[in-house]
């Protein structure tokens, strides 16, 4: 029966969780060291289905600032996170930028949009108040 450790990253606590699984399915069998039950359902995440939500930037083209900050709506599958880092690279946004728009509807088809996390201003607006 395979054992491992993991820290629960839920909550800033970051118990230190102690887990024995059934690798065929795989499935937990036991779990010691979480503090709360949050702890069980992050270690059976891991174990299943692992996910993490994207944060990165995207560059802006006519923006007063060359890259917005961005996030994913939801997690996403882990393997996902580096082809979708890689998307990104080739992403452009479209100032002005409001924050929580969406610059991309769907993540490599899991139905997970991509949000703006800050506005970026075009840069008209900066050449017109420099005018002023
Ligand atoms: S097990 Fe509970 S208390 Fe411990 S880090 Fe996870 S969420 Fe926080």
């Amino acid at each position: 029966m395979p054992e491992k450790e993991m820290r629960c990253i839920i909550c800033p606590a970051g118990c230190v969780l102690r887990l024995s699984y059934d690798a065929d399915g795989p499935a937990l069998l036991a779990l010691s060291g979480a503090d709360c039950t949050r702890g069980r359902e992050y270690a059976e995440q891991e174990l299943t289905d692992p996910r993490r939500t994207l944060t990165s930037t995207v560059k802006v083209r006519g923006g007063r600032f060359p890259l917005v900050s961005v996030r994913s709506a939801a997690p996403l599958p882990k393997h996902l996170l580096r082809p979708a880092i890689a998307l990104l690279r080739d992403l452009w946004a479209e100032a002005p930028v409001e924050a929580g728009s969406v610059l991309l509807d769907d993540i490599l088809g899991t139905g997970t949009p991509l949000l703006a996390t800050r506005a970026v201003p075009s840069q008209a607006i900066k050449s017109a108040m420099i005018a002023l």
